[in-house]
């Protein structure tokens, strides 16, 4: 299929030259194979790997003051790596330095940029995000995961996650649109274009067959539907919902999964890194996006890069940027990664995200992530899907909410309690509302005084 091309995507793609224009033909090797990444062996992706990075390291060291002198002062003379442990020796990329500084890493120059995102900047400054329109356009779409994405030009998308600011809803659309051909509905998020019931009614009557979201909104929209008489399951005959932006458990997965009738899938990305990991239909964990990025774990403490099963930080290089590379990005998640042994036939690395290293809840002498407590919460069916975990020191208040149950508040405060113990052995204290507010933003679960 022909898209056609505007006057100034024809200036900026077709004669496009840079460093990762060599990376076409490897992706125009793998089709005319019929192959795609996902599928090689993971030695023959590492090799794809070190040269997309000394690419990268490459450009970055020509184009870019900051990147250049932080790779003279760790001793470079050179912008070269000899092998994948050897980026360990590349200076790590820190959010501080980044916040409100639209051209520290910029490696392009400011006319060539097509598009802007920025961080919610919750914590601080936001963090700018520049593409070319070859990012968006040409590089982003290079590698093909037919193993984890089925979406086809005869699906219905609907993207409920925000379009301003930030990447989501923008690079979704770009990914179904340009990557699948699917139909697109841009239903935002929160924004005052878009109610609930505009927005259930539009997937009604262009009949969806996929919805990417975040956890909460996918369980408001859910809990609205009842209010406006649509029928989840038939009215709107999904097949898939992605979940994005929050990170969830396994549990209220499969509530979701219940509730719409249809495979929930979690998909990892941000709007600093594009897209990191993205589930297979097996579940058991994100496969890492090797075509796109470079993820190694480190200690946070020390900085040292941590072997296959150990937990700590995920620092993310981009592969495929031209405007502004990530490289060696400190995200301030934390997660492991193991070498993929799933039968989907993915051969790309397994992630396990434990969430922000700020939400750990530190319960005696424990970190839980705020992952695995709402797993064992989601576990009990009378319990909504709308809660708090408060920490104050030390100890864990749970609020939630009654979930189409006949127990009363005290009945159903101590089945949790007990339940958690039984399960973690965390004791806890449980307050039932019936009021804990729906949010068309980042719900906010864990509150930490
Ligand atoms: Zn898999």
């Amino acid at each position: 299929m022909e898209k056609t091309q505007t006057h100034k995507m024809t200036v900026s793609v077709d004669r496009h030259s840079s460093h990762l224009e060599q990376f076409k033909d490897f992706y125009k090797e793998l089709d005319d194979q019929g192959q795609t990444i996902e599928k090689l062996p993971h030695e023959e992706i590492e090799v794809y790997q070190l040269r997309a990075i000394n690419a990268t390291l490459r450009h970055v060291w020509n184009h870019n003051e900051y990147y250049h002198s932080k790779l003279a002062e760790a001793g470079f003379t050179e912008p070269k790596i000899d092998s994948l442990e050897q980026l360990a020796s590349v200076p790590m990329l820190e959010k501080d330095p980044l916040r409100g500084d639209k051209e520290k890493i910029l490696c392009v120059n400011p006319k060539e940029i097509g598009q802007v995102h920025l961080t919610s900047g919750t914590s601080g400054k936001p963090i700018y995000t520049a593409y070319t329109l070859a990012d968006q356009y040409v590089y982003d779409l290079l590698p093909k995961y037919l193993e984890l994405f089925k979406e086809a030009d005869d699906d219905v998308a609907a993207i409920a996650l925000p379009y301003e600011f930030a990447l989501p809803g923008l690079g979704f659309q770009r990914l179904f649109q340009f990557a699948f051909g699917t139909a697109v509905l841009s239903l935002g998020k929160g924004g005052y274009m878009a109610p609930v019931d505009k927005s259930l009614e539009l997937m009604k009557e262009y009949q969806a067959t996929v919805l990417t979201t975040t956890p909460s909104y996918a369980a408001l929209l859910a809990e609205e539907s009842e209010n406006y008489g649509i029928k989840i399951g038939e009215d709107i005959p999904l097949k898939k919902i992605w979940l994005t932006g929050e990170g969830c458990s396994p549990a209220f997965r499969e509530r979701l999964e219940k509730w719409w009738g249809c495979e929930v899938s979690f998909f990892y990305g941000s709007t600093e890194c594009g897209v990191i990991g993205v589930e297979c239909s097996n579940h058991q964990g994100y496969h890492v996006m090797e075509g796109h990025v470079k993820v190694e774990i480190i200690d946070p403490d020390t900085g040292e890069v941590l072997p296959y099963g150990r937990t700590g930080e995920i620092v993310v290089t981009t592969l495929l940027r031209e405007g502004m590379p990530m490289v060696r990005y400190r995200t301030g998640d934390l997660g492991k990664l193991q070498p993929s042994q799933c039968d989907c036939g993915t051969k790309m690395d397994v992630l396990q995200l434990r969430g922000r290293i700020e939400h750990m809840l530190r319960i005696g002498k424990e970190d839980y992530s705020p992952f695995m407590i709402e797993h064992f919460l989601m576990e009990i069916p009378d319990v909504g899907l709308w809660y708090h975990f408060k920490l104050n020191e030390g100890m864990l208040t749970i609020e939630a909410e009654k979930f189409r149950t006949n127990l009363s508040d005290e009945q159903l405060a101590k089945k949790i309690q007990k339940h958690m113990a039984d399960r973690i052995g965390i004791d806890c204290e449980v307050v039932i509302r019936d009021d804990i507010p729906r949010t068309f933003g980042k719900a906010t679960r864990v509150i930490i005084n």
